[in-house]
């Protein structure tokens, strides 16, 4: 059994809001969960939240994680020209190097146009993460010229759900199962006039239960794969 957990760290329920309470309170509770279950997974930031708290991409890095991009401040790649959406890209690669090499790449709002697939390889990309499953992409772990697709296997609040109703929702999904979060889930929006389902079980329950399902795997043995780690297994040697 394979598993990826990955972390789409950007400011607070974009784009509703503007606020980075994920920042500042959600990411390092993050970071001490997957310390102290021993796992290691993906940030992609956006380059904004890289450039407003580098401790927290300093600390990302330090602590074994996979350094990724989410673009430059989470502009919808099908809704830039391409000519924009390559100048993003490249400036979000740009800042996040900084800090260490990023090889891998998911798109705000999981909308990738097949087009920029060349421009990520220019880009020195090896690997995406933007397709989704449950957005009707059938195509499976795959290469697009020289970027292998890894694509998310659920929305980012199936993991909120409550475990007797997510436990079921795992099981069905197939190989390898490709989770993601963000960091503004684990304070709570309770209040927020934000749609529903970024609302529900936010904060300490969304904690609780990443915490649950990372114990799930473990009592299965699975492996926790880093986005980037997918190359060597599926993509070119
Ligand atoms: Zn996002």
């Amino acid at each position: 059994m394979i598993v990826t957990l990955s972390f789409d760290v950007e400011h607070d329920c974009p784009p509703y809001l503007t606020t980075t309470r994920g920042m500042e309170e959600g990411l390092p509770r993050i970071l001490d969960l997957l310390a102290e279950k021993r796992v290691k997974a993906t940030f992609f930031f956006t380059a904004e939240m890289a450039r407003r708290f580098p401790d927290l991409v300093k600390r990302v890095v330090d602590e074994g994680h996979e350094l990724g991009s989410h673009n430059y401040n989470h502009e919808r790649l099908d809704r830039l020209s391409r000519k924009e959406g390559e100048k993003a890209i490249r400036k979000s690669l740009e800042v996040l190097r900084q800090y260490d090499d990023v090889l891998s790449f998911r798109a705000p709002n999981l909308q990738l146009p097949d087009y920029y697939y060349p421009i990520l390889e220019e880009n020195g990309v090896l690997v995406d993460s933007s397709k989704a499953t449950y957005k009707g992409y059938r195509g499976g772990v795959r290469l697009f010229g020289g970027v292998l697709e890894v694509p998310a296997s659920t929305t980012s609040s199936v993991i909120r759900l409550p475990w007797r109703i997510q436990r079921i929702i795992h099981a069905r999904l197939s190989e390898p199962r490709v989770y993601f979060a963000h960091p503004w889930e684990f304070v709570p929006m309770q209040k927020e006039s934000i749609r529903w389902d970024c609302r529900f079980n936010t904060g300490d329950k969304a904690l609780e239960l990443l915490g649950q399902l990372i114990d799930q795997y473990k009592k299965q043995k699975a492996r926790f794969l880093m986005i980037r780690e997918y190359y060597g297994k599926y993509g070119k040697a």
